[in-house]
């Protein structure tokens, strides 16, 4: 007999709830109590961390381009 109460698919569904959030909390377009949410969770979800790592790396990567290609004046991307 299977335990009706699931703790690991309530996680899962927490991941995706996270999930979409992610790009909003890098922004800081979340409010307070959302973006706490978002940090808790990410604290003890590994795959959520490291989604949110790779997401602020790009982020932070896009952001340095634009950057770059205001100050130089071109829209290329060195090689
Ligand atoms: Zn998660």
């Amino acid at each position: 007999m299977t335990p009706t109460l699931n703790p690991m698919r309530r996680h899962r569904e927490h991941c995706r709830h996270v999930r979409e959030q992610l790009s909003d909390y890098l922004d800081g377009d979340l409010d307070a109590a959302q973006a706490d949410a978002v940090t808790r969770h990410t604290r003890f979800c590994p795959s959520c961390r490291r989604m949110l790592t790779n997401l602020a790396r790009t982020v932070s990567g896009l952001r340095a381009l634009g950057a770059l290609d205001a100050a130089t004046g071109t829209s290329r991307a060195h090689d």
